[in-house]
């Protein structure tokens, strides 16, 4: 199947964007985004080596997930939170990556069992604000992550961002480095967070060059997705 010689591809390029950007080697993630994508499909990426998967759409992820019913897979939730869906979600991910809103949140801490380990949380940050509804500005995030300390369920490890299209690597640069500089500042007082989550088919080498420690790829791997 082409998707195991786009992943060895994939994982190449990463290898050599983490060197030409002077980034520690194995500091880059490949998470397969795989919404949309039968289980035969996901199987393949499996076989290839590949164990993280991010998924956009509660009910569809869940029958995979079940499916597959493989421990040695994390994965990670990465679509638009619907509130009453958070109880699936905390009990069947890993990781959250599109945490925007507090009674969210809580809702997920409630839900989270406290015998597992805890929910893996990213904030997202709207840093082209005009684009999309989702994520919280840049300058609210110290404030809302300081919130999410009271729910010991959740485990907040970064930022999450997805912007506006652009095509030149000068310009997809622009947000990823100021979302690079609140998560610097973040972490000097917060040295556990340690994850940015930016980066797509579209522009990975600009999130790898500006931090990025999770990239989110779906189409690279895939193939084109049907509209
Ligand atoms: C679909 C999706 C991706 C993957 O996009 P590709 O262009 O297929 O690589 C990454 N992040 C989010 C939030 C997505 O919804």
């Amino acid at each position: 199947m082409k998707i195991v010689a786009n992943l060895a591809q994939i994982q190449s390029q990463i290898n050599d964007i983490e060197r030409q950007y002077q980034r520690p080697k194995g500091s880059v993630r490949l998470l397969a985004v795989s919404k949309t994508r039968s289980v035969d499909e996901i199987r393949a990426a499996i076989g290839a080596g590949q164990r993280h998967f991010g998924e956009n759409y509660c009910q569809e992820a869940i029958e995979k997930i079940k499916v597959l019913k493989n421990p040695e897979l994390t994965w990670h939730f990465i679509g638009p939170i619907q509130s009453n869906k958070s109880r699936q979600i905390a009990t069947n991910f890993d990781w959250v990556h599109t945490v925007d809103r507090i009674k969210i949140a809580r809702r997920l801490n409630e839900a989270r069992l406290e015998s597992s380990h805890a929910l893996k949380i990213c904030v997202q940050i709207n840093i082209s604000e005009e684009q999309s509804k989702s994520g919280i500005s840049i300058n609210e995030a110290r404030d809302f992550i300081k919130e999410l300390d009271g729910f010991s369920n959740l485990c907040v490890r970064g930022l999450m961002a997805l912007p506006a299209p652009a095509s030149l690597i000068e310009e997809q640069r622009k947000p990823f480095a100021k979302l690079r500089e609140c998560f610097e500042q973040l972490r000097q007082n917060r040295p556990e967070l340690d994850t940015l989550s930016i980066g797509t088919t579209q522009d990975m080498e600009a999130a790898i060059a500006e931090g990025a420690t999770i990239v989110r790829i779906g189409t690279a791997i895939f193939g084109p997705r049907n509209a």
